[in-house]
Order: C-alpha cells, then structure tokens, then sequence
C-alpha cells in the first residue's frame, strides 16, 4: 500500500510515500503546482469561471447545479460538462500542471449529477449523436478524458465520487471505460466523522471489485475552518484505514489544510497505542501496513 498526504497549501509532511497538492479547487481558487508534489484539479466545478460566465452554469430539469440547490450534493458552482471554451482553456491549464509537477489527479471531470445537462447545446449535442441520453452523457465524459490523458505524460488519477453503483446515471462516469485511460483510480471518501467503519469498509470492497485499475481511497483528517471537535476523531481514523486496508486497496490520502496539521494527525495517531494493538489482529498484509507506518511515525517523528 501506498499512503499519501492530500493538502491545500504546498507543504510536505513527512512520513508519505507521496503528496497531493489542490491546485484548483472546486470554488475555482488556483495556485501553481510545485515539482515534487502530484496535483489535484477540479475541472467543471468551478465557481470563479461560473461567477465570470454564469452561462456557463450545468442545468437541469430540477434548476442549475448550483450552490443552494438542494437537489444536488453539491457545494459549490458546476459548468456545464459540454462548455467548449471551459473544455479547451482546462486542457490547457492540466497540460501546464502536468508538466510542473508529478501527475495529475482529476476532480469533477463528469456531469454535475442526474438530468444535468439540460441546456440547449446538450440538447442539441445529444440528439445530433443519435445516442441514448445515458449513452451521450457516458461517451462524452469518456472521451473527454481521453483528450486529457492525451495531454498528461505523468500519472492520471481519477477521482471518483463514493457511488459505485448509479456513477453511470449520475455522472456518466463509466469505471470501465475510464480504466483505459486512469493509472488509477481515488475514491474519495471524505466525512467528518467515520463512526461506523462497517460501510467504508463496504464501499471499500465494491469498488475494488470492480475497478480494473488500483484504487486508493481519501479520508478526512482536517479541513480548511475547521474546529477540532468539527472533525473525526483519531481513533476513528485509524479504524477505518484498517478496516478499508483490509478490504485490499492500494493506498490511502489524508486530506488536511496544511502539514501542521498532517503532523498533528500523526502524533494523535502515535498515541492510540492501546487501538494500535488492538487492530493487529485484524486481519494481514494490508492491515499491517496501516500499523507499520504508524509504527515508523513513531520512530521517525518523535
Ligand atoms: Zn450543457
């Protein structure tokens, strides 16, 4: 297994085979990639490019995808998947951070979610290719990533949402076909708390039995504004990543602001000797990974 570190500000916390970097996030913020971190790019939610051309907005038979629109899980302002000048500009911009960092890993590469997107040029697009609208949808998130993968010499990462079931009818991301263009493949888990570590652990093995390309999984450590009793707790964390390891993924991202408090996980994490011991039992290989990398925490940083 492979552990990596998932921050917004360009620090490297010790300890981590790798670091993921949020160059561009979801409300649309971008600073510049950095040459010994991977980067993290989210494309169609974007709420600078939605806020400069509002038009661009994803719509829906149930209102745009849009912050406030309760219809949707979404937090923040999403383009519509079809928006050429958006299309080209962000090939651009992930070809530039490919070539300034180690590889990149995509957010929001897909449609918004369910019935999105109706605007005119969707109708228009969808009734040209003579495709089901589950098909039309499905082909052009495909081969979107097909153009970018073209564009990135490095690792491409997908990053998935936690559905490994409707991804096809929500997103019209399909694993299968995304698998030939993926080095792999991030189910992003995130939660502010893990307190029943039974369904990650599910959600773990449903897509490991599906993906045809290794798959990490991401958990929430300590978000941006965050209080600390706003996060999960230590000994949560330190459950679930045993308990999603057993379930035989390939690594786990632990996303924070900053390395500080990346540094402040780990000591919380070193100090849980009685739980550390504990999960021993809990199974091989995968498990005792999580525990040998605490272990080597405890030895390096202390
Ligand atoms: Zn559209």
């Amino acid at each position: 297994m492979k552990f990596g570190s998932y921050v917004f500000e360009p620090q490297k916390a010790e300890g981590f085979d790798f670091h993921l970097l949020r160059v561009k996030t979801e409300v649309g913020k971008r600073i510049m990639p950095e040459a010994d971190m991977h980067s993290n790019v989210a494309i169609f939610a974007d709420n600078v490019a939605t806020h400069e051309h509002p038009e661009w907005i994803s719509q829906s038979p149930v209102g745009p995808a849009r912050i406030g629109n309760n219809n949707f899980n979404i937090y923040w302002n999403t383009v519509c998947a079809t928006q050429p000048e958006h299309r080209a500009e962000q090939l651009d911009y992930i070809e530039m951070v490919d070539n300034h960092s180690l590889g990149v890993w995509l957010n929001s590469f897909y449609f918004a979610e369910l019935g999105n997107c109706s605007c005119p040029r969707c109708e228009e697009l969808w009734k040209k290719s003579g495709l089901s609208w589950l098909d039309w949808r499905r082909k052009e998130v495909t081969d979107y990533v097909a153009q970018i993968r073209e564009r990135v010499k490095n690792e491409l990462i997908l990053c998935v949402q936690p559905d490994p079931v409707n991804s096809i009818e929500r997103y019209g991301v399909d694993f299968d076909e995304l698998a030939k263009y993926a080095d792999a493949f991030n189910v992003v888990m995130f939660s502010k708390n893990y307190a029943t570590p039974w369904y990650w652990e599910t959600l773990s093995r449903g897509f490991k039995k599906i993906l045809k390309k290794p798959m990490y999984i991401s958990l929430y450590v300590f978000g941006p504004g965050d209080l600390p009793t706003d996060v999960p707790t230590p000994a949560e964390l330190l459950t679930v990543s045993v308990r999603c390891a057993r379930a035989g993924i390939d690594g786990i991202l632990y996303l924070t602001g900053d390395s500080e408090q990346i540094r402040n996980y780990q000591k919380a994490i070193i100090n849980q000797v009685r739980l550390r011991e504990q999960l021993r039992s809990y199974g091989v290989q995968p498990v005792q990974e999580v525990l040998d990398l605490i272990s080597k925490w405890e030895k390096d940083l202390q």
